[in-house]
């Protein structure tokens, strides 16, 4: 079965296509430079951004596969969580194509789409792993089994800020442009990450191990900037700041990885998410967990941010476990708890 995947959660319109654990093609629109002088995602931009894009992005994963429209076989789609307006664009286009082609169409959660685009890189998950969802909207640490089977425990989240926005805001304070990480990836390139001891939230005996917050951490660095002469002062070395920021959220968001897989008994860490395109978090990750023991998985750089193929890398997996598709009543949840990836809403 060829499963067409749609994700508009966000600020970007994809659409990709898999058949079998396997990745036929993928197509994305962004909407990012639209928002860039907000210095955030305007939902109402988005949304518009997406009605654009819809069809056109579908055809274009279609032509790069070499398929027609009636050689998609099911359709999955982003049903939450994201920005509300944004999610019903992608919503009501799955739907419409599923009833269209006479396909089944399965609301799938955007978290388990981050998790299920490393199995388009490296295969099959095995029976248990820990995922670490590092993105935009995100901080949470998973117990993964079954995902089609609605098999995942959560073991934190957040407290405030996901590590993706707090990059986001980091880069704000130190006059970097939207969007944040990838800017501080590269500042943080010519910087010292010990330059800076700032602090690593949430990680006494006491706190919750695997509690996450990052509001305290993004004041830290907005106090030790001011207290440096403000934003492009002298005193502010922007490479020193990033790098130390950085190492940071890499190190309290490894540390607390590898220790679930330890607690757990699991021998495979997923990172996964947007944040996981970062080279410091990327490369400390690998550090620690070869030093666990852990087998490390995290997706290509292009699968980490949005993208339609995840989402229909969760579709491939709900048909070939058979699972129940949704109905075609059902509605966009900005918010859905993780529980497994099919969201089935109020009518299902
Ligand atoms: P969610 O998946 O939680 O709904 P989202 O879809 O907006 O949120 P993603 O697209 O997965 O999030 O990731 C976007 C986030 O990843 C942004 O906050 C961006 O700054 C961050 N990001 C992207 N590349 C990097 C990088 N190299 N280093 C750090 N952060 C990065
Ligand atoms: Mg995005
Ligand atoms: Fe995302």
């Amino acid at each position: 079965t060829v499963v067409l995947g749609i994700e508009t959660s966000c600020d970007e319109t994809g659409a990709g296509l898999v058949a079998e654990g396997h990745l036929l093609s993928d197509a994305l629109s962004s909407s990012m430079d639209e928002h860039a002088r907000f210095g955030g995602v305007v939902p109402e931009i988005a949304a518009r951004a997406h009605l654009q894009a819809m069809l056109p992005v579908v055809r274009t994963a279609l032509e790069r596969a070499s398929l027609e429209p009636g050689d998609v076989g099911a359709v999955a789609v982003t049903a939450g969580p994201g920005l509300s307006t944004a999610v019903q664009v992608g919503l009501a286009a799955g739907k419409a194509l599923a009833f269209g082609l006479g396909v089944p169409l399965y609301g799938v959660h955007h978290l388990a789409g981050h998790a299920a685009a490393d199995v388009l890189e490296h295969g099959p998950l095995p029976q248990r792993s820990v995922a670490l969802v590092v993105s935009g909207g995100h901080t949470s640490l998973l117990l993964l089994g079954d995902l089609a089977r609605d098999r995942v425990v959560h073991l934190g989240d957040t407290a405030d800020d996901a590590a993706g926005e707090a990059f986001d805001k980091v880069a704000r304070i130190l006059g970097l442009p939207y969007p944040g990480g990838p800017s501080i990836d590269r500042a943080a390139r010519d910087g010292d990450p010990r330059a800076i001891a700032f602090p690593r939230p949430l990680t006494r005996p006491s706190d919750p191990p695997y509690g996450f917050s990052f509001s305290g951490l993004k004041t830290a660095v907005a106090r030790w900037v001011e207290h440096h002469g403000g934003p492009g002062g002298d005193g502010v070395a922007v490479a020193d700041v990033a790098a130390s920021f950085q190492e940071a959220v890499a190190d309290t968001v490894t540390r607390k990885a590898v220790a679930a897989c330890r607690d757990h008994g699991v021998d495979t860490l997923l990172v996964v998410g947007g944040v996981a395109a970062n080279s410091r978090v990327r490369a400390l990750a690998e550090e620690r967990c070869a030093a666990a023991g852990i087998e490390l998985r995290v997706p290509p750089m292009r699968l980490c941010t949005d993208n339609g193929a995840m989402i229909a890398a969760v579709g491939d997996a709900l048909v070939r476990a058979g699972a129940p598709a949704s109905p075609l009543g059902l509605g966009a949840d900005p918010s859905a708890p993780l529980t497994g990836a099919l969201l089935t809403g109020p009518w299902g």
